[in-house]
């Protein structure tokens, strides 16, 4: 492990300082201080040779040395930043060496003022102080080349040398010192380490002897895990799938996406490794979780993998995981055992029979954690955590200690569900937060949202744990069709001016330094002169580069009282670090060590060229006089921008700037494939899991897992022999080519696993569960919609008469209206219409009321959590004779209440995504990367809208027995363009082109009889 690592290793929480920004911008400013720093230091090497003294110094001194402790070896790496040695030749009299003190100095960068109370400074920064002692602990006990032991003892290890000869200062006094440096001046200050900071180097050994010891523990746990089966009774399909899944893994034909399931996959020869990444389709109310959850329990007990990751963006979805691994690991015999239940042609999934407890109470042999969003946990009065405005923040560690919140790891069973957190963090006066930060590396299994994976802001909670490790995790992402668009969006920005007005106003109130008010004044100035436009001309988008570099400057290095500002401020306030970084294309992903996969030699983020050609900056003046010229070269530097640099430059990510809106300027990642591909590349095991996955190879494209990575690996060359024997020079250039079998199969090998694979999981009791009607009647597009709202709204009024004829209970009529008491109205006559967009579903309202329908129509509420959206859904299937949903909400992706208990529904058009500038800029990428334009249509518009047709529709047959009369209400349902990417269920639906064909087909029995 590097210094730094050990140096930040922590069991429990740390009293640190505010917590400083990073970044890149960060990295390249200590480094400029570094800089200076060494030109002094050589100043005051070169003064000292001057007198009765000589000096010596080496920077950026590379070591790499063990230490041992319990019975534990750490091998320890790092860079000392200055390793200063002063020779005083006065005592060299009489035959003897003269003194020699040799200082560690460790230079570290702070955005605090200086000069600060050493003792603040030891509080705020302890890994800084950990750092020096530790090199300087290194130090002592490293062997030097001059040891007189015999070299096996004293060098079995060629690396635990140190890479200088520190022979001649043997004896000599080694010292340690911090040099702090205000970021934003430059202003020092030196502290010498002393005894109290050595004892502090051991007390760290100590804590990672223990995490150690725990790790071990778990090990032996997941050895000797029990489980049962996810499910007491098989549903058809799922007799093979754990087989299948194994297979998934392990065979396949190299460097192809490769569907298994499909008869040609019999055929296919078995690879020789394990593959890595699997996409796993199986349709709603198949029983996901249980399966994939009994497979990974599998693999992490065979040691396969060391932990689990499960993803999923629905907190419901979080709970039912927890749920089922609960139920999973019961006790056998409990009267919850699964085992217990009686065969049946259903399957009943664990968490459905045996609810159990959520995440407390229940003994669960599988340790996991559901980990929900940091402000969730808070116990404050308000979600703003800095130090002045959360008492929660002070004295942790000795809080921590004090309120025994270690048996959150040290004790299996302790209840861990949100309120117990909030509990317990309330008692010790701590940060829930924390208790969940401090407990993960002891859990197999950790369950959350897609950020902790994917998301730069928050992926630091899940790759900062001690002891993760992204090769031994299988991570299972589910409903992952929605994850290209996610990682998009968490990469993607927004400033608004109306936002940086009010930052300003409260700037001044605080009374911020003048540099820091200025800069916020430009760049609110910038803000409020932006208007619409779909990309921002190019000497705008420079003056913007320079108003966020300054301002991010400033931000992180002008003292603010952040309290005061309050939350919303101080977030805004914050996110010109991350604009900054995202406008330098560093996406933290580049620069995550724990990113970093076999065959990937990327060491440069990606840049945009217009930032690091300092040429191009040159030219800039120049351009911007030339600004109708300007355009014509902007497409030229954005594909300039995209190319890799270098051979090592990571794959590129196509961005956005452009403004929607007066005074809004959008930061949008056009396509987050690179990332995402990067991400999954790391884990050791990958399931993409979802109901719609089709077509695969877009979805592989789209997740950046169609290229093989852009630097082919080349395996090791073999140690030539010595006793080969005197070969010519040619020879010997030859002979360094030269690799083992065992490493061309070992990159083989690698690259083989890099492709995707394709799991269809079988769900015979879906086969004629639709009966599906292209109604090619009507044009749903958006330049011909309006002339066939009449025609929509009196096909919802005859979908919806066809509804209540099949389910035999049409409502009686008193008095004319077709009401009847709530009572006799069973759901089966309600129907479902789904709208590509709420303005289409409203106009939809108004035509039916034109036309004097009685339908009484519910439309989906905006903006509803998932409580309220399912309590909307139960009363309106009570209430309603049709649910108006929209496509792609979490409506109709989300709510699994629709099973069975709408039996006809119509969708109105495919839901092609808006037209705009991004789509725009996401056409115009594509085509420049070769696709042609109808690829690139198909890829951009059809594709995501016909996916959300599939979910919506899937969501209505959800078990054996349920089914389902489905209207495609638009003409283009039957173009192939279309029509071949539904669903198989859905795709080989009746024509209707008349209003006598839609009678028939909604009179008509259902083939399997039931409608
Ligand atoms: S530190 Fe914790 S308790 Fe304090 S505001 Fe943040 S989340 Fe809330």
């Amino acid at each position: 492990m590097s210094v730094g690592e050990f140096a930040g290793f922590t069991l429990g929480p740390r009293d640190a300082g505010q917590g400083g920004p990073s970044g890149l911008w960060r990295v390249q400013l200590g480094q400029e201080w570094h800089a200076r720093l060494r030109t002094r230091t050589e100043a005051e090497v070169a003064a000292k040779n001057q007198g009765s003294t000589r000096a010596d110094a080496a920077f950026e001194v590379p070591l790499t040395l063990p230490c041992m402790h319990r019975g534990w070896t750490f091998k320890l790496t790092g860079r000392i930043d200055q390793l200063v040695t002063v020779f005083d030749l006065h005592t060299s009299d009489g035959g003897h060496r003269p003194d020699v003190s040799v200082v560690i100095r460790e230079i570290k960068t702070v955005s605090g003022p200086l000069p600060a109370d050493e003792s603040a400074l030891r509080t705020d920064y302890p890994d800084y102080f950990l750092q020096a002692i530790a090199y300087l602990a290194l130090l002592r006990s490293a062997p030097r080349r001059s040891d007189s032991r015999p070299a096996p003892e004293a060098a079995a290890d060629p690396e635990a040398i140190l890479p200088l000869d520190l022979g001649a200062t043997a004896g000599s006094a080694l010292k340690a010192e911090l040099v702090f440096v205000e970021i934003g001046t430059g202003i020092t200050q030196s502290v010498a380490l002393g005894a109290d900071d050595e004892m502090s180097f051991h007390a760290q050994l100590e804590r990672l002897a223990e995490f150690l010891d725990l790790q071990v523990r778990a090990r032996d746990r997941l050895r000797g895990l029990q489980f049962h089966p996810a499910f007491a009774a098989l549903r058809p399909g799922q007799e093979t799938i754990q087989e299948d899944l194994l297979a998934a893994f392990s065979c396949g034909t190299p460097g192809t996406l490769q569907t298994i399931g499909s008869p040609e996959s019999f055929s296919a020869p078995p690879s020789r490794r394990a593959s890595t990444t699997v996409f796993f389709e199986a349709p709603t109310g198949y029983g996901k979780t249980g399966v994939l959850l009994e497979f990974a329990l599998g693999r992490l007990r065979a040691g396969r993998f060391g932990r689990l990751l499960y993803l999923t963006s629905k907190s419901t979805g979080q709970l039912q995981v927890m749920r089922t691994l609960a139920a999973m690991c019961a006790p056998r015999g409990d009267a919850g055992s699964p085992q217990a239940g009686s065969a049946g042609t259903e399957s009943v999934s664990a968490a459905e029979r045996f609810p159990g407890p959520s995440a407390g109470g229940a003994p669960t042999p599988v340790a996991a954690w559901q980990v929900r969003p940091k402000a969730e946990h808070c116990v404050n009065s308000v979600f703003h955590c800095v130090r002045d405005a959360c008492p929660y923040l002070a004295d942790l560690e000795s809080r921590w200690t004090n309120g025994g919140l270690a048996r959150f790891y040290l004790f299996d069973n302790q209840p861990h569900d949100l309120e117990a957190l909030r509990a317990a963090g309330r008692d010790a006066q701590l940060c829930p937060y924390e208790i969940t930060r401090a407990a993960l590396p002891f859990n197999d299994v950790w369950i959350g949202d897609y950020n902790y994976v994917f998301s730069p802001d928050n992926r630091g909670l899940f790759f900062d744990r001690p002891g993760f490790n992204p090769e031994q995790t299988l991570l299972v992402v589910d409903e992952a069709h929605n994850l290209p668009s996610r990682v998009a969006d968490a990469c993607s920005h927004v400033a608004r001016s109306g936002d940086a007005e009010f930052v300003l106003a409260e700037l001044h109130r605080v009374r911020a330094m003048s540099p820091l008010l200025l800069a916020w004044e430009q760049w609110t100035r910038l803000l409020a002169g932006l208007r619409h436009t779909d990309a921002l001309d190019l000497a705008v988008e420079d003056d913007a580069r320079d108003a966020i570099d300054r301002l991010a400057a400033l931000v992180a290095g002008t003292p603010l009282d952040y309290a005061a500002l309050g939350p919303g401020v101080s977030e805004i306030l914050w996110k010109t670090l991350a604009l900054r970084d995202w406008l330098a294309g560093d996406f933290d992903f580049a620069s995550n060590p724990k990113l970093k996969t076999p065959n990937s030699k990327f060491q440069t983020p990606n840049s945009k060229l217009i930032v690091q050609n300092p040429e191009l900056r040159t030219l800039n003046p120049e351009l911007r006089t030339l600004n109708p010229e300007l355009r014509t070269l902007n497409p030229e530097l954005r594909t300039l921008n995209s190319e890799p640099k270098t051979q090592n430059s990571p794959p590129p990510v196509p961005t956005l700037l452009w403004c929607p809106r007066a005074g809004e300027l959008r930061f949008t990642c056009l396509d987050a494939a690179a990332l995402i591909g990067r991400t999954l590349r790391a884990f050791g095991g990958v399931i993409l899991a979802s109901a719609t996955l089709q077509p695969a190879d877009v979805f592989a494209a789209s997740c950046g897992l169609d290229e093989a990575t852009a630097e082919p690996a080349r395996p090791d060359p073999i140690t030539v022999p010595a006793a080969l024997g005197k070969l010519s020079r040619r020879s010997r250039k030859a002979m360094r080519g030269l690799t083992s079998g065992a490493e061309l199969l070992r990159v083989e090998e690698a690259e083989e696993s890099a492709g995707p694979r394709l799991l269809l999981a079988a769900a015979p009791w879906r086969d004629n569960a639709y009966a599906v009607g292209v109604d090619t009647r009507v044009d749903t597009t958006f330049q011909h919609r309006m002339q066939f709202y009449a025609a929509t709204a009196a096909t919802v009024d005859a979908l919806q008469g066809a509804a209540q004829t099949a389910a035999g209970r049409r409502s009686s009529t008193v008095d004319g209206s077709r009401t009847a008491p709530l009572a006799e109205r069973p759901s089966a006559s309600v129907i479902a219409v789904f709208f590509p967009s709420y303005a289409y579903a409203d106009n939809i309202i108004k035509a039916l009321k034109t036309a004097g329908s009685a339908l009484r129509v519910a439309l989906q509420p905006r903006g509803a959590d998932l409580a309220v959206q399912a309590a909307w859904v139960e009363d309106s299937l009570l209430q309603a004779d049709a649910l108006f949903l929209v496509l792609g909400s979490s409506f109709a992706e989300s709510i699994d209440l629709l099973g069975g208990r709408v039996t006809h529904a119509m969708v109105v058009g495919p839901a092609l995504p808006e037209v705009n500038a991004i789509q725009h800029s996401r056409m115009a990428e594509l085509e420049r990367t070769g696709l042609g334009r109808t690829a690139a249509f198909r890829r951009v518009y059809q594709i995501p809208g016909m996916q959300k047709v599939n979910q919506a529709l899937g969501r209505l047959v959800r078990a054996p027995g349920q089914q389902a009369r489905v209207l495609l209400h638009c003409r283009r349902f039957a173009e192939p363009s279309y029509a071949t990417l539904l669903s198989g269920e859905y795709r080989h639906g009746a024509l209707i082109r008349n209003d006598d064909e839609l009678t028939r087909w909604l009179g008509a029995s259902f083939p399997a009889g039931n409608l």
